[in-house]
């Protein structure tokens, strides 16, 4: 099979011709048919994820069709299609796995960075912590919503009751997450790079109520914020602008440094949290909630052997939505 391989971080990925990997006992052996462009991807080659293991297939929003599994995988499974998600796999034993907080094991493997993922043309996934995909959406519309959408999801149920809910950089997960916003009546006020106009219109185009520069601000509080870009200086103006008891909620694997910020600005109860990974009960939750919800994802399509392209055309922004890779 052809795949796109990071051999070491810093460089581009290189096309590889591979064995097709064999199912181990619980896993399906699944054909790629579409594999999304995630952030996560990107901090992978910058070498900003220091649990990867090198040599590695990234792409952890896979979606695609089974066609064999393991000793002990359901036989049945061959011939559906399934989305394989960041969370590959858990210990199901430590504390963290018995509270249903599987997203923080510290024995968990995620795809396309300890297990190899998805910019290929075969892949293996524990059949336990794949997902089905609903039917009413194609395989590219689908793949983003396996990590932009999930981890919006996560970062939304952070944010339940937030009448006023900020957003902090306007990427993939963003215009996933407005959606489901809107659909549980919630206002959005999004922020982008002051010089980003376009990014402004495209929140304002998909039901924003306002869009403007990070550093102005917006006609009121925030009850709630969720911070997508990867820079740490975005927390304190979140905070700036967020109402008493109000949350900013910090949604990517990575970000710059934090800069120091006065006390006032956490007072009166405001907090900061993060959203680490997900669970599988995310998942069901959120392709749940798309059953009532209409979610439509705006997608640039790469071949596979044009994945650094596509990296390249993600570390730029210049594009509106997600980007897919089809092999
Ligand atoms: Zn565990
Ligand atoms: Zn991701």
């Amino acid at each position: 099979m052809r795949a796109m391989v990071l051999h070491s971080s810093g460089q581009p990925l290189q096309l590889q011709d591979r064995p097709i990997p064999a199912p181990s006992a619980n896993q399906l052996l699944i054909k790629v048919l579409a594999c999304g462009v995630c952030r996560t991807d990107l901090h992978l080659v910058d070498g900003e994820l220091p649990q990867a293991v090198l040599p590695r297939v990234p792409g952890h929003e896979i979606v695609g069709e089974v066609v064999a599994v393991g000793s002990h995988a359901d036989p049945e499974r061959i011939g559906q299609r399934v989305g394989v998600p960041w969370l590959g796999w858990t210990c199901g034993e430590c504390s963290f796995c018995q509270a249903g907080r599987e997203n923080l094991c510290d024995q968990a493997r995620f795809t396309g960075c300890h297990l190899d993922g998805g910019y290929a043309e075969y892949v293996v996934a524990d059949q336990r912590f794949c997902f089905s995909i609903p039917e009413a959406l194609s395989n590219i519309e689908a793949a983003p919503l396996l990590c932009a959408g999930l981890i919006g999801f996560r970062a939304l149920q952070m944010a339940q009751g937030a009448r006023h809910l900020g957003f902090y950089g306007f990427g993939a997960a963003a215009h996933l997450a407005i959606q489901v916003a809107r659909g549980r009546g919630q206002e959005v006020y999004a922020f982008t790079r002051p010089d980003d106009t376009q990014g402004q219109a495209y929140a304002l185009s998909l039901g924003a109520k306002w869009s403007g520069s990070s550093d102005q601000p917006p006609p009121h509080l925030l009850d709630a914020s969720l911070i997508f870009a990867p820079a740490g200086a975005l927390v304190p103006l979140a905070l700036a602008v967020t109402v008493k008891g109000g949350c900013v909620i910090c949604a990517g694997i990575h970000m710059s440094d934090i800069p120091a910020f006065p006390y006032r600005l956490l007072w009166g109860e405001r907090s900061v949290r993060s959203v680490a990974n997900l669970t599988r009960n995310d998942g069901t939750a959120f392709f749940k909630e798309l059953q009532h919800t209409h979610v439509h994802c705006d997608t640039t399509r790469f071949s596979l052997e044009d994945a650094n392209q596509a990296l390249a055309l993600l570390r730029s922004g210049q594009f509106n939505g997600a980007i897919v890779l089809v092999p």
